[in-house]
């Protein structure tokens, strides 16, 4: 498959890595089901020793992903937690980072809760200001972690300034690539030196696996990451690796559709009476829609509005018919999420009011459902405000 290496996303996403399997010529990479590998004599094996270090249903997914994020080497976790929590083993203690104020609730939760104990420093600001990133840099920053779209707030940072901000300073950067997926946004050829997924979400697509990827763009990074799976274990099961193969084949035509969908529901919320304001940086009043539309190639499905107070969201979420109301993101189904009692529980009520977080707002992960069907849902639910 190497001379196709090149071609077109959609091609890479259902060969690379996933070549027909040599023994059987079976057309997916089965499910290796071994903790151990038969040694031929000590010290002389066939490429594997033990499954945290390396499994073939993983192997075959770490190229898929790498190649679809235009990376050198790729790395699976159990969770995007889990490589979360890998990347900050690139620090130690003393290290600094420099994150976006309004990612995912649970990566804050994390590095305030549990990394800050290790003597890991963070500070918070809105990098879609690309200056207050140049501002919060010191001595000691190691890290840039940003999330654009952010979560659930859907500002938007500019990629390739931030890059050029964290290199002039020996600072790497790391991208939450997770809301768009690497079919609507290539980070490292903006110049970020790792991106990051929870591929629980649009990768997976179906909402039936847990994962995390770290996909890398220097050699270090895959020592560093390759000797972390092996020393912690924190690694993605074969199964879950076979999921998330069997999802990215369908990636392209996935995100196509819920990009398509995701502009129609946007336009639509933005002419419903009990929509107070709509967040999504497809609609030309967003305040990053120019630059979303020069360095994304679609806006995605991901909106967030605000209804108005925690009653008229609770309306809202009650008389759904068809989407569901949940926590995630990035499967077939159109998933509507409270962020201030769900991803952003843990940030709490001054945090959220500082992100603009209320309790009258309500995400929604627009699915690939018929568009109409979804349109007519929320229709029913917002009317339902009264
Ligand atoms: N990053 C983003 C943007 C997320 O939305 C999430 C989960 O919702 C995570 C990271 C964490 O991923 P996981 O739930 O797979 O651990």
């Amino acid at each position: 498959m190497s001379e196709l290496k090149r071609q077109g996303f959609a091609t890479r996403a259902i060969h690379d890595g996933q070549a027909p399997d040599e023994l059987t010529g079976a057309v997916n990479v089965p499910i290796y089901l071994t903790s151990t590998y038969q040694q031929e004599e000590i010290g002389k094996n066939k490429g594997h020793e033990y499954a945290r270090l390396t499994n073939p249903t993983r192997d075959a997914l770490e190229v898929s992903l790498c190649s679809l994020e235009g990376g050198t080497s790729a790395h699976v976790f159990a969770s995007g937690m889990a490589s979360i929590t890998a990347l900050c083993t690139m620090m130690k203690s003393g290290d600094h980072v420099v994150c976006s104020d309004n990612v995912y609730g649970g990566t804050a939760r994390m590095f305030d809760n549990v990394m800050a104990k290790f003597g890991l420093g963070f500070t918070y600001v809105d990098t879609s200001v690309a200056e207050n990133v140049a501002a919060a840099i010191t001595p000691a920053t190691k890290l840039v972690h940003i999330e654009t779209p952010t979560n659930p707030m859907m500002a938007v940072t500019d990629i390739r300034a931030v890059a050029d901000i964290c290199h002039a300073r020996g600072v790497e950067l790391c991208v939450d690539n997770t809301f768009l997926s690497p079919y609507l946004q290539q980070p490292i050829a903006l110049g970020a030196d790792i991106v990051m997924h929870s591929t629980t979400k649009f990768l997976n697509g179906h909402s039936d696996g847990l994962g995390g990827v770290l996909v890398c763009t220097k050699p270090e990074h895959d020592e560093t990451f390759k000797y972390v799976q092996k020393c912690t274990g924190g690694i993605l099961s074969p199964f879950e690796s076979y999921l998330l193969l069997r999802g990215v084949k369908t990636l392209a035509i996935r995100m196509k559709q819920h990009d398509a969908n995701g502009r129609v529901v946007a336009d639509f919320l933005t002419r419903h009476k009990n929509v107070l304001k709509v967040f999504y940086p497809g609609l030309a009043d967003h305040p990053h829609h120019a630059l979303a539309t020069r360095q994304q190639s679609g806006f995605g499905s991901m909106i967030s509005l605000e209804t108005g107070s925690l009653a008229n969201a609770n309306k809202f979420a009650k008389n759904l018919k068809l989407a569901l109301l949940a926590e995630s993101l990035g499967g077939v189904e159109t998933l509507v999420c409270h962020p201030a009692s769900m991803t952003h529980a843990a940030v709490g009520a001054e945090g959220r009011a500082r992100l603009g977080i209320t309790d009258g707002l309500m995400r929604i992960s627009v699915g690939i459902e018929d568009v109409e069907d979804i349109v007519a849902d929320l229709a029913q639910a917002l009317d339902a405000i009264g």
